[in-house]
């Protein structure tokens, strides 16, 4: 349930309430706006009166959120999320751009494409270096020695870093080298992942899964931010249909559907989404017009050489051909890139 205090409320009147929702069994996680605080009540909703707090002093009004995800409901935030991270502020008007290869493969190759997507005008570098592939057989990644080479690439270009958090015990790891984390479309549902990641200090890049519901991606959320990590960007990547034209069926209605629902940053990876490198351009187009908060793109210096996803990502100067156009794009619906 929620509560939503009157603007510019006591302290006493907020503490007064949240020590009732307490003394009720609630857990209590407050939200401050910039004009009212709202208390977020998470427990056992029997019994329990909206009239009983509408009387308190200092409260405006107090609601029951009859939907499974209470934290990550627009209600608890109206005013929207804004993750922010150094000078790159995710969810506000700027469309934040990350880019970079499926994985980390040598020195050299991260070195070139965090300075190809630094000069395009990419925020953040991504790259894998823990990597969910469907066959074991597949290159797995580089694991720390690849962090190590992404985040120092990443420095020398002044971008920020996402990279693949694949396992709880590898959250200390992560935490040291990336500026985000990514839990991939595979563990949208690693509930123990969620959890521990809920008590991380680091943003959180939450994938949807590969035959997720829009209400389950929000449930992962809501795992996230119940353990009090509230800084989670949610990203739309292609879901599982019968069409075998692209690798995934890139669902870009889900971001105006996510951004009606929640007050978290919505970005879309329209690598993911289609898989194919000639359809990646126009679906990120798609999303920036549809309102994503950011991309998530795979670009190669190289791709017909790279060790993973290659045939989906762009060769450099088509992501700086893309780049223009989202410009372009973006202006259109009241943004930059
Ligand atoms: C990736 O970003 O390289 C990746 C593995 O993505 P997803 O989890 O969406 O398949
Ligand atoms: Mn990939």
């Amino acid at each position: 349930m929620l509560v939503v205090m009157q603007e510019g409320a006591a302290e006493e009147s907020v503490q007064r309430v949240i020590d009732r929702l307490v003394t009720m069994g609630f857990t209590v996680h407050r939200s401050t706006g910039t004009s009212h605080t709202v208390l977020g009540g998470v427990g056992p909703m029997d019994n329990f009166e909206p009239a009983e707090f509408e009387v308190m002093e200092g409260v405006k009004e107090c609601h029951r959120i009859v939907s499974p995800y209470k934290l990550a409901n627009k209600r608890f935030r109206p005013q929207g999320t804004v993750v922010e991270i150094g000078k790159v502020k995710i969810g506000g008007p700027e469309v934040v751009m990350m880019a970079g290869p499926c994985s980390v493969e040598s020195e050299e190759q991260i070195s070139l494409s965090a300075e190809l997507v630094a000069k395009a005008g990419a925020k953040v570098i991504r790259g894998g270096a823990f990597k969910p592939r469907s066959s074991p057989y597949s290159f797995q990644g580089l694991g720390e020695q690849g962090l190590k080479m992404l985040r120092a690439a990443a420095d020398r270009n002044g971008l920020l870093v996402v990279s693949e958090v694949m396992d709880r015990s590898q959250i200390a790891l992560l935490s040291e080298y990336s500026d985000i984390l990514q839990v991939g479309a595979r563990n949208m549902q690693n509930f123990n992942l969620l959890r521990d990641l809920g008590l991380a200090r680091k943003p959180v890049l939450l994938k949807r899964g590969i035959a997720a519901t829009i209400e389950e991606l929000l449930l992962s959320a809501e795992y996230i931010m119940s353990g009090g990590n509230y800084e989670i960007m949610l990203c739309e990547r292609g879901i599982r249909t019968f069409e075998t034209a692209t690798r995934n069926t890139m669902d870009i209605s889900a971001i105006p559907v996510l951004q009606q629902l929640t007050h978290l940053p919505v970005l879309a990876d329209p690598s993911h989404g289609v898989g194919k490198r000639n359809l990646v351009a126009p679906m990120a187009r798609a999303a920036v017009a549809a309102g994503a908060d950011g991309l998530l793109v795979e670009v190669h210096h190289d791709p017909e050489h790279a060790l993973s996803d290659g045939a989906q990502s762009l060769y450099p100067d088509q992501f700086a051909e893309l780049m223009g156009q989202l410009r372009g794009i973006a202006a259109a619906v009241g943004r930059s890139v």
